[in-house]
């Protein structure tokens, strides 16, 4: 099976068309959460995502989105967008939103394969270093995990030994690319795709990743996307002006 996994959309229309245009074959579809907030294209992104699948969990701004959660935790940049996207979506888009499951989930057809917001431990942990990674590594008795949250592409592992990282490098800034990572029997595993609609690694294309359980290879991609068409809607939405300039710097 292969399974196209998007993470983090955040209302970002065109970098989830782009992804959905440049992305290898798929036989399904999962989604990691953060589907809304900071973009300004909630509804939109919802259809689709709603139209590509049944596999999600939901994220931190989908909940706060929904009202699910206090926003005492946001920046005031954040705390803002949810406050619009939770004004802006439609009502049916809300009591979706309300309804999404809380990973971990699994699929059925993929052993050994759980997806999580966060963490496995906790749905809004942050998994950002090789020191965050270890002990989700070591506890979980499922050997691979793909997770969001962080809006950095890459993976973790361990076979209980020797911790390591791996962060694919591409060649280009502004193509569409991807870059392989076969993974190997016995080790357990914690794959970031990155982020379709906010990435934070420096690289401003929007990230995915395509999974293929048969060939046990996680495949990274970046594609490039109509970044200005993006920002415009985010400035005409009265949406903070930050939300537009830090896509072009992928930060
Ligand atoms: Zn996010």
């Amino acid at each position: 099976m292969r399974v196209l996994i998007l993470s983090d959309i955040h209302s970002n229309l065109e970098a989830l068309e782009a992804c959905l245009a440049s992305a290898p074959a798929y036989d399904q579809v999962v989604n990691l959460g953060d589907i809304v907030g900071y973009g300004a294209s909630p509804n939109e992104v919802i259809a689709r995502s709603r139209g590509l699948g049944k596999f999600f969990v939901r994220g931190n701004h989908d909940k706060a989105a929904a009202g699910l959660m206090d926003l005492k935790d946001f920046n005031p940049v954040a705390g803002m967008a949810a406050i619009w996207t939770r004004e802006h979506l439609s009502t049916e888009n809300l009591a979706w939103l309300r309804a999404l499951p809380q990973g971990p989930i699994q699929v059925d057809g993929l052993e050994g394969v759980q997806f999580v917001h966060g963490s496995p431990m906790d749905e809004d942990d942050y998994v950002v270093t090789l020191h965050d990674a270890i002990e989700p590594l070591l506890v979980s008795s499922i050997p691979l995990t793909f997770f969001g949250h962080s809006h950095l592409q890459g993976s973790f592992w361990s076979n209980t030994v020797t911790p390591d990282v791996y962060r694919p490098v591409y060649r280009t800034v502004g193509q569409a690319e991807s870059a392989d990572l076969p993974l190997k029997d016995g080790q357990h595993y914690l794959v970031n795709p990155g982020s379709v609609g906010q990435p934070r690694d420096g690289d401003w294309r929007a990230a995915f990743a395509v999974f293929d359980s048969d060939a046990r290879i996680v495949t990274f991609c970046r594609a490039p996307y109509n970044l200005k068409n993006a920002q415009d809607r985010i400035i005409a939405a009265n949406l903070p002006q930050r939300l537009a300039t830090r896509l072009a710097a992928g930060r």
